[in-house]
């Protein structure tokens, strides 16, 4: 879709990889999960073994597939990537592992899409770097079991709780990854800035930041409307001003929400007095995914103090009411 705001990947952010921090250094925030990470690829190194099996989990575009490429490269090693819903058959994860070198990193993003044919294979492939494989069919079927090399398995999910237990389980390493803060996200825009050779000033990353959703890759994909706008008005520098005027035509509000947050908010308001209401229902009426209202659209409208979830459905606070321009019903608790 074409929302501005979705911090999935889209067609259009092949230029992402400019922006890419390529080390541990580089990458900005996530302090613990850098400074843990750190210890682990050190110590794998030392030992001169491959590092545990890694799970990163948090909204998408927080930089875990980043993290997984900077991984391989501290750690010295290859990188393979795929991803669930790409590893359909047991052969295709076979082929996959078979081709490893030695310690090299396999990073596999949406792992929680997995096929649960496949995730069996990944069991004594994790666990004792052994794949057993069913040779043939009917009664002349006969089981192989093949030696890998040692491996590290980098998993990428939007919640730890949509992967099995047997394979959660089999994580040494899980690391979540937070929203940035929006100072965080300022040393992200003027790095990129740098890259794309924009000049920015501080205030004017800063009014970036703060409407980035908490997410780099938001931010990084701001930045370069913003600078298409201030391409076009012919100014050489972006101050909080430009930055401002470009957010607003493209409808990215002061705290950051876009169209879909606000008509989000709006149906629980309008047809659902503020809630509580099911995600399916909410789905149905907005005519979403449910996997996007809860991965993607969810986290930060809970993060930033919009929603809350209940056991009986989604509720506004009266925040919410606030930012929509109504008046909050009597009984909507803060
Ligand atoms: P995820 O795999 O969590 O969806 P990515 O690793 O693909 O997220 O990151 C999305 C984009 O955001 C990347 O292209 C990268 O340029 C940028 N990015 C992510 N994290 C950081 C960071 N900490 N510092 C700078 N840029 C980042």
């Amino acid at each position: 879709d074409g929302r501005l705001l979705a911090p999935e990947a889209g067609a259009r952010d092949g230029a992402d990889y400019a922006l890419r921090p390529t080390s541990l250094e580089e990458f900005v925030g996530q302090h613990k999960v850098r400074e843990n990470l750190a210890v682990f690829i050190q110590a794998a190194r030392e030992r001169a073994e491959s590092m545990d099996h890694t799970l990163f989990y948090g909204p998408p575009g927080l930089g875990k597939t980043t993290l997984a490429q900077i991984v391989s490269r501290e750690l010295g090693v290859g990188f393979r990537a795929t991803s669930g819903p790409v590893v359909a058959k047991a052969g295709d994860l076979a082929a996959i592992l078979t081709n490893l070198q030695p310690r090299d990193v396999l990073f596999i993003d949406e792992i929680h899409r997995l096929n649960p044919v496949v995730e069996e294979i990944l069991y004594p492939a994790m666990e004792d770097f052994q794949l057993d494989l069913i040779i043939g069919e009917g009664p002349a079927a006969r089981s192989v079991r093949i030696d890998l090399p040692p491996f590290t398995l980098i998993g990428a999910t939007t919640r730890s709780g949509l992967i099995s237990t047997p394979l959660r389980d089999r994580f040494g390493i899980p690391l979540r990854l937070q929203f940035y803060s929006p100072e965080e996200l300022v040393g992200i825009v003027q790095r990129g800035a740098q890259l794309l050779g924009i000049e920015m000033t501080e205030d004017g990353a800063m009014e970036i930041a703060k409407r980035s959703r908490g997410t780099p890759r938001v931010a990084g994909r701001l930045l370069r409307r913003v600078r298409d706008f201030a391409t076009v008005a012919g100014r050489a520098v972006v101050d909080a001003v430009a930055a401002d005027g470009a957010l607003q035509r493209l409808d990215v509000d002061k705290a950051g929400l876009d169209n879909m947050d606000r008509r989000y908010l709006s149906c629980i308001a309008d047809n659902y007095g503020g809630g509580p209401v099911g995600v399916e229902t909410l789905a149905a009426a907005l005519s979403e995914q449910r996997d996007t209202i809860e991965d993607v659209i969810e986290p930060y409208l809970i993060q930033q103090g919009f929603l809350m979830r209940s056991p009986r459905g989604r509720m506004l606070t009266a925040q919410a009411y606030n930012h929509l321009g109504l008046k909050a019903p009597k009984v909507v608790s803060q």
